[in-house]
């Protein structure tokens, strides 16, 4: 079976909300943030509800080893030309492992890093060392990094850069990939041939190394190092293709999670904002695309 979802919220009762979110859209996975992604206030976890989550999951076969959380994207391990950010990073990372591993999660995305005004080679050695640092052998949770479209400095575009960087780990157990199809395609990467992607990455890297796939269609062509998600199909990737890849045989037993927008977030309307994933896993998993998607999505839930 299908293990898809998409990023959910964390709400006022933290990861109890998350599951609640995710079932309401028929998912049987899910990703959260531990709190805003853009910034690094983090409240203490409860166990009372990590274990009402846990119960919620199980109810409704939501396998706790495909659920993933997400670092925030303001912390940057590349750069070390402040050391007390670069060290604040490395600090914040590790403390998200523990909170992980109190919530009983196992894998957690990170986005490599930026190499502000320094080589990619230079950002590079800064994120091995970081997480050297970081990966000392005291926490559980995994560290899955994602690849990214290439927007600016971005480290981790392509497979090299994120077999560099696999390459430097010394505790190799705890490190994996989350690929992104959006960062893929953005990334100049061909997605009406994943096949021939995923034949490239397993001559660097092994495909069991690849723990979470992240299934964004794309506003942007091919290589246009953009990083701007679409809803499925309504991009340049296309639904046939994102199809492809959600069933690909090999990355079968790896979770797959939407980070598309909200209907209406992204144009300049008035529009109240509403969530389209229930609708998206229901295409995916009948493997039908339905050309009023976006019309469904606007009926239920306001208009
Ligand atoms: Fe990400
Ligand atoms: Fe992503
Ligand atoms: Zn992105």
């Amino acid at each position: 079976m299908l293990i898809i979802g998409s990023h959910v919220s964390y709400g006022k009762h933290g990861i109890l909300d998350s599951v609640e979110e995710a079932l309401s859209y028929n998912a049987n996975t899910f990703m959260f943030y531990t709190g805003a992604p853009t910034n690094t206030i983090r409240k203490d976890i409860d166990k009372d509800i990590v274990n009402q989550a846990h119960e919620l999951m199980k109810k409704n076969n939501i396998d706790i080893n495909n659920v993933v959380c997400h670092a925030p994207y303001i912390v940057n391990l590349a750069n070390k030309s402040d050391l007390d950010k670069w060290q604040f990073s490395i600090d914040f990372i590790k403390k998200e492992l523990i909170r992980c591993d109190e919530l009983g999660i196992n894998k957690m995305v990170l986005h490599p890093g930026n190499a502000v005004k320094i080589s990619k080679e230079e950002g590079i050695n800064n994120i091995i060392e970081a997480l050297n640092i970081v990966l000392d052998g005291t926490t559980n949770c995994q560290i899955l990094l994602e690849t990214m479209a290439g927007k600016g400095s971005e480290c981790g575009s392509s497979i090299e850069e994120i077999n560099n960087i696999i390459n430097g780990i010394k505790n190799n157990k705890q490190i994996g990939v989350c690929l992104d199809t959006c960062h893929l395609n953005d990334a100049g990467y061909d997605m009406n041939d994943f096949d021939k992607y995923l034949d490239d990455f397993s001559k660097n890297i092994d495909l069991k190394m690849i723990k979470c796939l992240h299934l964004n269609d794309s506003k942007n062509e091919r290589g246009s190092h953009k990083d701007r998600h679409a809803n499925l199909g309504i991009g340049t990737i296309g639904f046939d293709n994102l199809l492809n890849i959600a069933y690909n045989d090999r990355l079968k037993n790896v979770p797959k999670i939407l980070e598309t927008p909200y209907i209406g977030e992204t144009d300049d309307s008035k529009e109240r904002i509403y969530p389209p994933y229930k609708y998206e896993i229901e295409m995916l998993r009948n493997k039908k695309y339905n050309k009023d998607y976006m019309k469904n999505i606007r009926e239920e839930y306001g208009r």
